[in-house]
């Protein structure tokens, strides 16, 4: 199922473009294969005098928080919206909170599950002498960031011009949220929904059935217009999702037909369904065949004997 993904030329770093009448748009200077461009820190409320929120302030770099304190200059701050604890996300949330004393919203603390992912990548890297592999892009996560205002599914952010709606989208990571903007009809969809690229779902932290079910979610929802952390906006949404969940389903469903042969560990299962895709993608390939396998079982269709070891066979119930 082809995707039809969406692409930008580059923005200027740090310079702020009005996106919509009520949105602007920082970019922060950290492209990579995980980020794109970079991230886009949003900032919501008009473009010059009274209050604004921001959303994802992004990585701790010092060019990209004195771009957003200047953008925001003579401005009052009165939110940090936190999408989730992903080191491209939040950790900037610390400067601009101690230089505008703004509050920071967010679902929870990095995921225990995220960290000990972590550890085990570092341990398992030392004692083979390599550097530790950052599968999921991620490194060990924003361990600092503690919000001080707890926000859940459904709930309102009322500030002085803007009204947000909650969405809890737990799928990339658990604590990952979705913000729609009452007075543009617009989603702020973090890493949950991208136009440039799929979402990485770092299993088991990264739950793919969540993920799923929080797609099946939006295309329901009235919002007319994504705007992603990465990259550009996604107009006309539906049926975008629609094709990024039909995606997920066709790699299960190849899975469940490789399985049907005969019982396999995960490397066998990718070199079948990926082996027209070049050797070097198959280690990020296995961890998105390892997300589903993990997807299934909670479903009861496979089984494995220890779904945690990787060399482990895989077998349809
Ligand atoms: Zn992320």
């Amino acid at each position: 199922m082809a995707i039809n993904h969406l692409f930008e030329e580059k923005p200027p770093y740090g310079v702020t473009e009005q996106v919509s009448p009520l949105v602007r748009r920082v970019l922060a200077e950290n492209p990579s294969i995980f980020t794109y461009h970079g991230t886009g820190t949003f900032i919501i409320g008009p473009p010059e005098g009274g209050t604004v929120a921001i959303i994802d302030p992004g990585p701790k770099e010092d060019s990209h928080i004195e771009a957003l304190l200047k953008a925001v200059d003579g401005q009052k701050v009165s939110h940090l919206l936190i999408t989730h604890t992903h080191p491209d996300h939040s950790p900037a949330a610390a400067a601009i909170k101690e230089a505008t004393g703004a509050s920071t919203f967010g679902f929870g603390s990095h995921p225990e599950l995220s960290i000990k992912a972590y550890e085990a990548r570092v341990a398992k890297a030392i004692e083979e002498g390599k550097e530790p592999e950052p599968e999921d892009g991620e490194g060990a996560g924003d361990q600092d960031f503690v919000p001080d205002v707890l926000v859940f599914d459904g709930e309102e952010i009322v500030g002085d011009g803007f009204t947000f709606e909650v969405l809890h989208t737990p799928g990339h990571i658990s604590n990952h949220l979705c913000f729609s903007l009452n007075e543009e009809t617009t989603l702020f969809s973090g890493d949950h929904v991208m136009g440039w690229s799929t979402t990485v779902i770092p299993a088991p932290d990264g739950n793919l059935n969540d993920y799923l079910k929080n797609m099946r979610r939006l295309t329901s929802r009235a919002e007319n217009i994504y705007r992603p952390t990465h990259g550009p906006p996604i107009e006309n949404p539906v049926p975008y999702v629609e094709a990024l969940i039909a995606h997920r389903e066709n790699r299960s469903q190849q899975i469940l037909n490789e399985l049907a042969k005969k019982p396999a560990p995960i490397m066998s299962i990718v070199k079948e369904i990926y082996k027209d895709v070049n050797k070097e993608l198959h280690k990020p390939a296995a961890a998105s065949v390892y997300a589903h396998l993990l997807a299934l079982k909670e479903e009861g269709r496979v089984t494995a004997e220890n779904s945690e070891d990787f060399e482990s066979p895989w077998q349809l119930i």
